[in-house]
């Protein structure tokens, strides 16, 4: 039953607001959601559903957060702007809580969104390798099915064709590897074979000519793949024997929806750079951070005006979205959301593990609250299943008032993945909701 109210919105949403994503999911259909609890939104119809993805993987604290509000509200009457060329207290004290979350020496540039954290590192790559003398690194190594942002660097970087294509020329400098696909190729010899894979790349790209490899620590919308466990590590010797340096998105993978605080955290690796946004601040307001390490920014310490890093961000850091980072993030340690991430992506994992039997689901693999169900049209030859199976999967549980996600790779072929990632917070009864509600649409295939 649509109302009159939802009619109307409906219209007047479609005639004005541009949703460029919405065909992608046609089978969640046009919510116009009007509020939120927890790890439920509701529509302006009255209907509940939870939100399976925490939005775009980024409402990981879930919902309803009055202290957040508080804190942004406080902050924009104490003072609600002052540009990062000078500075402000809840910049300071945000930079500072960083580095003890990424237990490291790192100085940060804040920015707005994933997409800008991933450009600033870009920037900062290439001129400082200027900076230490060496004009001809350019490239950038990252890998297909990666997503990294929607801006032409960012973009460039990322490796779906469907995202590109239509905008091509991108970014000259921009290389693509394979990632390692545990699900098709198990053993150990993959891992060598994926990180062997960049060595050849930045050997035949010519290692003089390389500045760094970019690499989420598992792919998360790309399908939800999760490396043999020596794989990164890997990947940074080869790094560092060809003279990059080792960017780590973190823009999905970060804050605890891995089940540690960053996902590189997992893999014994230190990254050189790291870019963070959506869960810093769960996404209460915009903001973005690209951590650097300090022997990288010491590059750009020197006299000569020319030698600072020229990048310029207007809302970048603002004071109120730092403030609300800061108090985000004393809601992680005070209700110990990571620890819960991990132990309950264990658990639904293990919940899940029984639709395995079913003859169209290949895997079901993930870290804390991320979590992939892969669909095939055989288990013997793991034949990615079409869309219309995953769309059906997705619209049966939008009827039970579960949103999930997918992977969207059509061109590729690779449509096959059901994303769940559930705020970090979610109950005893959300999670049995979830568990159950996939149970329920999985099997009455
Ligand atoms: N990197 C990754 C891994 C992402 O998933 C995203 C967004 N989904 C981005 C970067 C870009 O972030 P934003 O949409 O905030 O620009």
């Amino acid at each position: 039953q649509v109302t009159k109210k939802e009619q109307d919105l409906q219209k007047r949403d479609e005639r004005y607001v541009w949703h460029a994503m919405r065909g992608s999911a046609p089978a969640v259909g046009n919510i116009i959601a009007q509020k939120a609890e927890g790890a439920w939104i509701t529509d302006i119809d009255g209907n509940k559903y939870l939100d399976g993805l925490s939005g775009l993987w980024c409402v990981n604290t879930g919902y309803g957060r009055k202290e957040l509000a508080e804190a942004a509200y406080e902050q924009l009457l104490e003072m609600p702007y002052f540009p990062l060329a000078q500075s402000h207290i809840p910049a300071i004290k945000l930079a500072e809580k960083l580095n003890e979350w990424l237990g490291g020496d790192y100085v940060i540039f804040f920015s707005n969104s994933g997409s800008e954290a991933n450009e600033t590192a870009f920037k900062i790559v290439r001129q400082y390798h200027q900076q230490k003398g060496d004009h001809s690194r350019y490239k950038f190594i990252s890998r297909y099915r990666a997503y990294h942002g929607n801006s032409m660097g960012a973009l460039s970087a990322t490796g779906q064709a469907e995202r590109k294509y239509k905008y091509e020329p991108l970014a000259p400098g921009f290389i693509h590897v394979n990632p390692p696909d545990m699900y098709r190729r198990p053993d150990d010899e993959q891992t060598l074979e994926s990180a062997e894979e960049v060595d050849r790349v930045m050997t035949w790209e010519l290692s003089q000519t390389v500045a760094a490899m970019i690499m989420e620590p598992i792919i998360t919308g790309g399908g939800c793949l999760i490396p043999p466990q020596n794989y990164m590590k890997k990947v940074k010797e080869i790094c560092e024997k060809h003279g990059a340096l080792l960017i780590c998105d973190e823009v999905i993978c970060g804050f605890g929806r891995t089940g540690k605080p960053f996902g590189f955290m997992h893999y014994d690796v230190k990254p050189d750079i790291i870019t963070m946004a959506k869960g810093i601040t769960s996404a209460y307001l915009p903001l973005s951070a690209t951590a650097v390490k300090r022997e990288i920014y010491e590059a750009y310490c020197g006299n000569d005006q020319y030698d600072r890093l020229r990048h310029v961000n207007t809302f970048g850091g603002n004071p109120a979205a730092c403030a609300l980072a800061l108090k985000n993030l004393e809601i992680y340690e005070n209700e110990k959301l990571i620890e819960r991430s991990q132990q309950l992506g264990e658990r639904m994992l293990k919940e899940l593990e029984e639709l395995k039997s079913l003859p169209f689901v290949g895997d079901i693999r993930g870290k804390g609250l991320l979590i992939g169900i892969e669909l095939v049209e055989d288990k013997q030859t793991k034949k990615p299943a079409k869309a219309e199976l995953i769309n059906k999967v997705i619209g049966l549980c939008k009827e039970k008032k579960l949103i999930i996600g997918k992977n969207g790779d059509t061109v590729a072929g690779y449509n096959n993945i059901l994303q769940l990632a559930p705020p970090l917070s979610i109950t005893e009864e959300d999670f049995t909701f979830i568990v159950q509600t996939l149970k329920e649409c999985l099997s009455s295939i």
